[in-house]
């Protein structure tokens, strides 16, 4: 399988240098969209990848940050005459895809859309899921992120590969070590505290501490991401979700104290053949 990084970057609006949250996963004639951050077609058409071709989407989440492009791949996929897409992920996905659907049909101006329109259609895929998907393996487990949403790692594997994603999360090694357990690669957000530092003196004195609370108690620090890369015996980590303050030196020296396997840095359309 090909994974290819279509935004490496955490939120939409705070971070002009990396796309939101999505990444393209090819398998045989499976063409996979592990989350649709705002902005992916662009940063597809970048990588020389054919929205046209998107088989299934799957969520980790659904903040904006993850999922709002949906509608743009909707305004896309309506022209062709290639089967509807299936968007699976976590609670909610199906009430969130109706709204996308209704965005989409505001521009539905033949029976031809409509029918695509009408034809997608969503499975929920709950903690614990275990499916084929266009002959990927896929399992699911939750993680902790915000605990209004549903959050989901995935390991996905095929002919003897692995490659696992874990969504956003804090620190989760009782979820994430044994669902990498010996994966060829795993993809795991991360942040420094030394980036936080940069982000915060930027912004103004009276939300730093919101900012500090956020980081902190909702995602993971690289150390971290390290350590569970260690403890499930992966080949190669990849550090993706990253702030615009983010050093690629700066995180891989964090992940590098506790990991002694291969660490990559993600960046928009970095490609690896797992
Ligand atoms: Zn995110």
């Amino acid at each position: 399988m090909r994974i290819t990084f279509l935004g490496s970057g955490a939120g939409a609006a705070v971070n002009p240098r990396r796309g939101a949250a999505s990444i393209h996963l090819s398998h045989g004639d499976a063409r996979l969209l592990v989350d649709t951050g705002p902005g992916f077609m662009e940063r597809m058409a970048d990588s020389g990848l054919n929205p046209d071709a998107v088989s299934d989407v799957i969520f980790s989440h659904l903040h904006f940050d993850h999922a709002m492009g949906v509608v743009e791949l909707f305004s896309r996929l309506i022209a062709r005459s290639g089967p509807p897409v299936t968007v699976f992920g976590p609670r909610d996905t199906d009430s969130y895809i109706e709204a996308a659907l209704a965005f989409a049909r505001v521009n539905a101006t033949g029976d031809r859309i409509r029918a695509w329109l009408d034809g997608v259609s969503v499975e929920l895929t709950r903690p614990g899921d275990e499916r084929e998907l266009g002959g990927l393996q896929v399992r699911s487990v939750e993680v902790p992120h915000a605990p209004y949403l549903e959050c989901l790692a995935r390991r996905f594997e095929a002919g003897g590969r692995s490659l696992v994603y874990s969504g956003d999360t804090t620190y989760a090694p009782e979820a994430l070590v044994p669902l990498a357990d010996g994966a060829d690669v795993l993809v795991h957000e991360a942040f420094t505290e030394q980036a936080l530092e940069r982000m915060a003196q930027r912004l103004p004195e009276a939300i730093r501490e919101g900012l500090y609370v956020g980081m902190r108690g909702s995602h993971c620090p690289a150390a971290d991401a390290g350590r569970i890369a260690q403890e499930a015996g992966v080949g190669v980590l990849v550090l993706t979700h990253l702030t615009p303050d983010e050093r690629e030196a700066e995180l891989v020296a964090e992940a590098r104290g506790a990991f002694d396997g291969t660490i990559i840095v993600a960046s928009d359309g970095l490609s690896l053949e797992v």
